[in-house]
């Protein structure tokens, strides 16, 4: 993803929360355009009528307009990952004009086909269908799922890829996962975080296969659950050819997940997160996170 093409807006505004992390949190993005003295003439051209009119019209910019556009990155093992955990994420932000890739370790088993066609083809195809559901933009490693490693080639692959994108935040599996691939994908993202600068990292959850889950953010998703159930019916085809017989059976197990998730902070259904660290000068996620229910 060229740089070129990264928003550039400079004012922004941190939104009060009762969280310690997010009153923590630094809105990098809030500069000034840089010295001026007096012996540059064209400051001395401007009556201080205009100069008032040209404060009070940036001040009353509404805090809509001033909140930067963030780009945030979605890594999972597979192409049908985050419609389980986090599409409700995905189509909030993109909702409100962020940026989403969702990025995918591997779509393919060794030589596997799926309806005559090879598995690779199919998920791909899945994908980019589910990506524009939630309005986020799909990238393929090319890795098949018994060769996928965290080995030094594959980091290098991964961290060239996120540093030649530069995401402000990063969401990942959960790293204790009884499928290998969720918990490679997460150790990928995870050797390629540093605690200071680059992007804050949260982790998302798969449900049966998440073990030892403690998120600490809560997402409201009922505005977009019907988004999310059309992200994940376009993983239909591979669901059915290797996951289960049941057609009805994913939807079902995520409602299970995101109503408990709910029960948790007081709304019908919710997608739950955790955040490493809120780090100085990187920007959180900008949605109305709530907390667990006491
Ligand atoms: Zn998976």
């Amino acid at each position: 993803m060229p740089s070129s093409i990264r928003p550039t807006a400079t004012v922004g505004v941190c939104e009060k929360s009762k969280r310690r992390k997010w009153s923590e949190a630094i809105c990098p993005w809030l500069t000034t355009s840089g010295p001026v003295t007096s012996s540059q003439p064209v400051r001395r051209q401007f009556p201080i009528n205009v100069s008032i009119i040209l404060i009070l019209a940036l001040v009353s910019v509404s805090p809509q307009a001033q909140e930067r556009k963030l780009r945030v990155v979605v890594f999972s093992g597979h192409p049908d990952d985050p419609m389980w955990g986090a599409a409700g994420l995905m189509a909030i932000l993109t909702r409100n004009g962020h940026e989403v890739i969702s990025a995918y370790a591997t779509c393919f088993r060794d030589d596997r086909k799926i309806g005559g066609e090879q598995e690779g083809v199919v998920r791909r195809r899945e994908a980019t269908a589910s990506c524009k559901a939630v309005g986020a933009t799909p990238k393929f490693f090319d890795y098949a799922h018994e060769k996928l490693v965290a080995d030094a080639e594959t980091l290098k692959a991964v961290g060239s890829w996120l540093e030649e994108v530069k995401p402000d935040v990063v969401v990942t599996h959960w790293p204790i996962d009884t499928h290998p691939n969720h918990h490679v994908a997460s150790s990928l993202v995870w050797q390629c975080y540093k605690p200071r600068s680059g992007w804050n990292l949260y982790f998302y959850e798969l449900g049966r296969q998440t073990l030892g889950f403690r998120p600490d953010l809560y997402l409201d998703i009922e505005a977009v659950i019907a988004i999310k159930k059309r992200g994940l019916d376009c993983h239909r085809e591979s669901l059915l050819a290797v996951s289960s017989k049941d057609p009805d059976e994913p939807w079902r197990r995520i409602e299970e997940m995101q109503r408990r998730r709910g029960a948790e902070c007081g709304v019908a259904r919710a997608e739950a997160y955790a955040l490493v660290e809120a780090k100085a000068g990187c920007p959180l996620l900008p949605v109305p996170f709530i907390e667990k229910q006491r």
